[in-house]
Parts: C-alpha cells; sequence; structure tokens
C-alpha cells in the first residue's frame, strides 16, 4: 500500500492492463522520458496468459513467432521448451520481460480501471480504480486485451448448483485435481478443446456438452530442437520484418493456387501433408479457402473423414463433425490428441444442438428429460470479446458520453485505434484492427509502437490532442464490414460477429485485410501527416 501511495497522482499516460501490451507500452514510455502508471487486476503481469491457466492451455501460435521481437539480445536469449509453448512458459517469459526490463514498479496490481473521464477544460483523462485512487493523465491507452472477459451463460438455475465450478478463463491459481471425479465440460472451442483431452486423464468421467462442433488440427507439438531454434535465431531481425508484412504476422508458407484449379489427387496429397505438418497453417493450402465456399468445402469435408477415421463410434463421429460453418469463419481450433478422445471409456459427448442445457440443478444439470450428476463443471462458455473489456470500464468522452453509449450498434473506431469524442485515448488492438485475426504478440508490437510514436511526435511538435475526424473514422467502419463481407466469415455466428453474447450487435469486429496490408496504410497515414486524425495544441487553460 504505501509504494501506491508514493506513485505520482498526475503522469503523462495511464495504461489499463499488464499483458504483453502493457509490458511493451511501459517499455517504450520509459525510454521516451513518458510518465506512465499501469494499473492491473491481476496480482501478476501476463493478461491471458496469467488468467487462462486450465489444464492444457498452449498457444497455437509457435513460440519462436509468438514473442517480441522489438529487442534482438532478448529474442537471442530466451529459449522455449517446446515448439507451441503452454500457459506457464509464457507466463515465465511474461515476467523475464517484466524483470529484464524492470517494468513491476510502474504497475499497480491488484488494481482496475473502473472510470476514465475526459476532463475537457483540462485536457486530460481522470481515471478512477478500484482502489479508490483517482489519477489524471494526458493520454489513456486501454492495453486490456481482445478476449479478457470470461462469460458464463445464464442457466436457469446457475446458482442452485453446490459443486465445484470453473471457467477456462478464470481458471485458479493453485492446483485443481479432477481425480476420482466426474466432470462436466461445457463449450468446445479453443479452450475447451484443449481441456477435455487433459481432463479426460484426469476424472473418473467426462461429459462434453457440445453446441456447434468446431474444426480442429492436431497441433504436432514437440519438445523445440537446437537446429530449429538456431534457424530462426540466425536470422531473427530479417524473420520478424517478414512476419509484420504477413497476412496473420506469422511467417508460413502460403499457397498461391486455387483449391479447385488443381486436380482432387493434388488437393488432398496438400491436405494430408498440412494435416501432417499440424497447427493452424493448415488454412493456407490453397488460397480461396476463406472466399470460396466451393474450394472450403473441399477442405471441410477432409477434415470431417479425418474425424470419421479416428472416432470410433460413428454416432460420435458424426456428432463431431462440424456443419455449421465454413472451416476457419470460427477461429480454426488447434489440439492435442481431441478426436481420441472420445474413444475412451470414461468420456460421453452430448449433442446439445437441438436441445439446450435446460437448466443447472443442485447436483448437476438437465438437458431435455435427461438428468446429470457432476462433482464439478467447467464452463469453457468464451468471452464477451472485442467490447467487452472496454465497457467494463465507464469510459467517457467529450460530452460525458460513454464509449458504450456511442458504439450501441458496433464499435465505432478509426484503424481499430481511435474513436472520435474520446480524445488522447488509444485502444491496443481494438476492433477495426487485426487484432485476433492475427499473431497478437506482431500486432501487439506494431500498435504499441504506433500509438508510441504518434505521442512523440506531439511532444516534439507542441501538440497536446489527438483525435480522429468523424468522416475517417465512418469510411473506417464501412471499409471494415465491405472487407470482411468479400470473405466467409460472415457466414459464422461467431464471437467475431457479436453472435456468442445475447443481444450484442452482429457485425464482424476485427479486420481482415491482413496484418501487412494494415500496417502498410497504418505507415502511410502517418507519412500523409496522420491523414484522418485532427490535433490541437494547448489552450491557456490546460496549460496552466
Ligand atoms: P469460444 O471459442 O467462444 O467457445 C465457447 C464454447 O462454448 C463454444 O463451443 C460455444 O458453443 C459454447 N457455448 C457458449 N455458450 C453456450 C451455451 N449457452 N450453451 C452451450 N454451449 C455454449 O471460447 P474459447 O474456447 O474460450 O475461445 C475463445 C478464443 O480465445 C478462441 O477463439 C481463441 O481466439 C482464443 N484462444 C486461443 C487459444 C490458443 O491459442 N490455443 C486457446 C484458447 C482460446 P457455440 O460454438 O455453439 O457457440
Amino acid at each position: 500500500m504505501s509504494v501506491q501511495q508514493s506513485k505520482a497522482s498526475s503522469v503523462d499516460v495511464i495504461v489499463a492492463g499488464a499483458g504483453f501490451s502493457g509490458l511493451y507500452l511501459l517499455h517504450r514510455f520509459r525510454k521516451m522520458g513518458v510518465s506512465a502508471r499501469c494499473f492491473e487486476r491481476g496480482d501478476g503481469v501476463g493478461g491471458t496468459w496469467y488468467w487462462n491457466r486450465y489444464p492444457g492451455a498452449r498457444c497455437d501460435v509457435e513460440s519462436m513467432q509468438y514473442s517480441f521481437g522489438f529487442d534482438d539480445d532478448l529474442q537471442q536469449e530466451w529459449d522455449w521448451p517446446e515448439k507451441f509453448s503452454a500457459q506457464p512458459d509464457i507466463m515465465a517469459y511474461a515476467n523475464h520481460v517484466a524483470d529484464r526490463f524492470d517494468l513491476k514498479r510502474d504497475i499497480d496490481f491488484e488494481t482496475e480501471v473502473k472510470a476514465a473521464h475526459f476532463d475537457e477544460a483540462a485536457r486530460q483523462w481522470r481515471i478512477t480504480t478500484s482502489t479508490g485512487e483517482t489519477v489524471t493523465a494526458k493520454f489513456f491507452v486501454m492495453a486490456g486485451g481482445c478476449i479478457s472477459t470470461a462469460q458464463i451463460p445464464k442457466f436457469e438455475g446457475l446458482s442452485d448448483y453446490k459443486g465445484k465450478t470453473y471457467h477456462t478463463g478464470k481458471w485458479p491459481h493453485e492446483a485443481v485435481s479432477f481425480a476420482g471425479m466426474r466432470v462436466a465440460v461445457i463449450g468446445t472451442g479453443s479452450s475447451g478443446i484443449q481441456a477435455i483431452p487433459v481432463i479426460a486423464k484426469e476424472a473418473a468421467h467426462l461429459t462434453v456438452f457440445q453446441r456447434q462442433a468446431n474444426f480442429t488440427i492436431p497441433s504436432r507439438n514437440h519438445k523445440m530442437t537446437d537446429d530449429y531454434a538456431q534457424s530462426w535465431k540466425a536470422e531473427y531481425p530479417a524473420k520478424r520484418q517478414e512476419m509484420r508484412y504477413m497476412p496473420n504476422g506469422v511467417l508460413r508458407e502460403l499457397n498461391d493456387k486455387s483449391a479447385l484449379e488443381v486436380s482432387e489427387e493434388e488437393r488432398l496429397a496438400t491436405y494430408e501433408a498440412r494435416w501432417e505438418m499440424g497447427g493452424s497453417g493448415f488454412l493456407g493450402a490453397f488460397n480461396d479457402i476463406l472466399t470460396n465456399k466451393e474450394a472450403n468445402d473441399t477442405m471441410a469435408e477432409f477434415v470431417r473423414n479425418k474425424i470419421r477415421a479416428t472416432v470410433k463410434d460413428p454416432v460420435t463421429a458424426e456428432i463431431l463433425c462440424p456443419t455449421t460453418h465454413p472451416i476457419g469463419t470460427k477461429r480454426l481450433c488447434v489440439d492435442t490428441g481431441y478426436y481420441e478422445t472420445y474413444n475412451r471409456d470414461n468420456v460421453e459427448l452430448v449433442d446439445i444442438s437441438e436441445t439446450p442445457i435446460s437448466r443447472l440443478t443442485e447436483t448437476g444439470l438437465e438437458v431435455g428429460d435427461r438428468a446429470f450428476e457432476f462433482d464439478a463443471i467447467v464452463f469453457a462458455t468464451g468471452f464477451d470479446a472485442m467490447t467487452g473489456t472496454l465497457f467494463n470500464v465507464d469510459i467517457r468522452g467529450r460530452g460525458g458520453n460513454a464509449l458504450k453509449d456511442k458504439w450501441y450498434a458496433g464499435p465505432r473506431t478509426y484503424l481499430g485505434l481511435m474513436s472520435e469524442g474520446f480524445p488522447n485515448l488509444f485502444m491496443i488492438t481494438g476492433p477495426g484492427s487485426p487484432s485476433v485475426k492475427s499473431n497478437m504478440i506482431t500486432s501487439i508490437e506494431q500498435h504499441v509502437e504506433l500509438v508510441t510514436d504518434t505521442i512523440q511526435h506531439m511532444r516534439d511538435s507542441g501538440l497536446d490532442l489527438i483525435e480522429p475526424d468523424k468522416a475517417a473514422e465512418d469510411e473506417w467502419v464501412d471499409h471494415v464490414q465491405v472487407v470482411a463481407y468479400k470473405t466467409l466469415f460472415p457466414q459464422a455466428n461467431s464471437w467475431y460477429m457479436g453472435a456468442n453474447i445475447p443481444g450484442k450487435p452482429r457485425l464482424f469486429m476485427p479486420y481482415i485485410a491482413g496484418v501487412g496490408s494494415y500496417r502498410r496504410t497504418c505507415e502511410q497515414i502517418v507519412a500523409d501527416g496522420y491523414k484522418g486524425f485532427r490535433f490541437e495544441a494547448p489552450t491557456a487553460l490546460a496549460a496552466e
């Protein structure tokens, strides 16, 4: 407490969140001589990787690429134990970065930003925290992550259930044992698909409740080899630069052929090779998988046939075969032994696509006229993504207008970075930027560098206020949708579309034109004198 009290109540910048975005922001601000304070609701750094400690949690972007590229000594010295790192290893990395650059002293842990109000007369943000502190700053940066507000559906009887409950995105810090227990997992997205094989090995019995089946590809994860790590380290700066202009911010082999222009033999051989390679690079097998339904169908059927070949019980196999959306239009999952798990005697799959969970009871739950009893229920039911964390803070801009009200029909941003009416408020990987449709660390680095360079530009030019033009923002909002509707993405009831939260506006939230194309657009906007942004110099009142 005494540490917190000694911290400044007025700084240049306030940052919400100490995940990878918050850490890199603090590092850049420190180097620029800009005073910053960061508030973090957890008691440690790491963001997503701090909260998602569920069994099997692992990143599905390979670690040589899912890591910071801004400091060559850091990337040369850090060693990853596996190709796709598990949550504890990514947490260790986040802590290493925080300690290496001495960032923790600027972070108030277990402190949430509750409100952020823009004071128009003083031209500064007034931030109120969960500890009751009020801090002012010229700039406010929301760095709370895109997938950080866990959601449990409002099942009838939710509070009646007396057994243990867990949400994958809010997993306890102490060890959880399912040994000897009857366990339910509700949800088969990326989190459920990673947790299910691990829980199945420990629990006495596991029942999985599946609403829509999802596509998942084996990760083929393995221990990192020295040769592979060295192949990256020897050329890291050049490879990082290439990643920054790749469609997903990931260096991978893309095939610039249509799935429909090759023979069936070549098509199947290509899918087979990528299936054997493992990981989400599977989607790069052909160039039209996400834009042409007929091409997409060939890939989807290939995966369904893999499911049928893996899962011994044909009824279970058919339930696991996804049919509700084109492959890749919901986040493609990456697993370790997922489909094989359904061959275990202690695992049952319950299809709730037609008859949903009717209620939770004291001892379990009911689906139609079938009652289940459980010692523990794991909710792998996802997040109020992209906007949920922003709306958890009472953000008010000019005229006291709430961000939530402005965005009632969906997020409105310029570049996913700022919103008109909210001067000097930046969002890291906000809606309308590539964000969740990319290697998050590549996109985080790009946004952090853009925000910090912009603040440096303002300091150099004697400017103290930046805000996007309404016309530029309106055009960007439309452009994000136009690009999305050229693809198959809007055909899925996905969280990208806000479809997982009842009442949430339906529109495609990330920017899908690609990391490289987005980066070039940002570079051009800056080169054109920050086209679409408006700056102001300090007024006499604000300067007092
Ligand atoms: P998710 O993809 O939103 O999946 C939630 C699951 O819960 C879905 O299967 C959904 O069914 C089900 N569900 C939601 N409400 C339900 C209800 N009322 N009744 C029954 N089922 C319900 O969430 P997630 O798995 O936590 O993943 C979220 C995102 O986090 C991922 O897409 C990915 O971007 C990221 N993530 C990444 C990794 C990784 O890098 N390996 C791991 C985990 C998460 P429906 O499909 O029918 O809606």
